[in-house]
């Protein structure tokens, strides 16, 4: 016969969890549901909070992200926060972050990934950011532009492949 360890009671037969009975911490069924729920109150755990964390988390790490990217345009674009406009496309500075991205001067873009991931991985402009940063901004070979001058450089830098003209 065993006493509960929570509430003093005696425990009849087969209202203990196995494994509390092996470990020797005698508690009721019930008695062992009422300690996790106070537990999970006690450090927010449940599954509730976990959603609610993990959406904070998420939205931690975009903003991270976004700060990564700003400090990124500052840097590249010498501060005006601009498209470096290399076609003449903006008569007045382009500033919209939405549609801003780092580009690789030299066109090798698709080499650089490969180098700094070991594969040529599509979405890491996290990575790039974070590298940017670690690496001092190289100006020579990065810069700002928008996704209109980015397209119109991928045209560009097609010709005599002959598939864009
Ligand atoms: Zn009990
Ligand atoms: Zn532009």
């Amino acid at each position: 016969m065993q006493v509960c360890i929570d509430c003093g009671k005696v425990i009849e037969e087969g209202d203990i969890y196995p494994s509390r009975l092996e470990a020797q911490t005698y508690l009721h069924k019930a008695c062992d549901k009422k300690r996790s729920t106070n537990w999970q109150r006690k450090t927010g755990w449940g599954k509730k909070n976990y959603v609610r964390n993990s959406k904070k988390l998420t939205e931690n790490s975009r903003r991270y992200q976004q700060r990564l990217k700003i400090e990124a345009v500052r840097q590249l674009s010498n501060g005006t926060m601009a498209c470096a406009n290399p076609y003449n496309q903006h008569k007045e500075p382009y500033t919209d972050m939405r549609a801003l991205t780092i580009d690789h001067i030299n066109n090798d873009g698709a080499a650089f990934r490969k180098r700094l991931f070991g594969s040529n991985q599509r979405g890491a402009s996290t990575y790039i950011c974070r590298w940017l940063k670690k690496n001092g901004y190289p100006k020579d070979q990065f810069q700002v532009l928008c996704w209109n001058c980015q397209w119109i450089k991928r045209i560009e830098s097609l010709k005599g492949d002959g598939k864009f003209n």
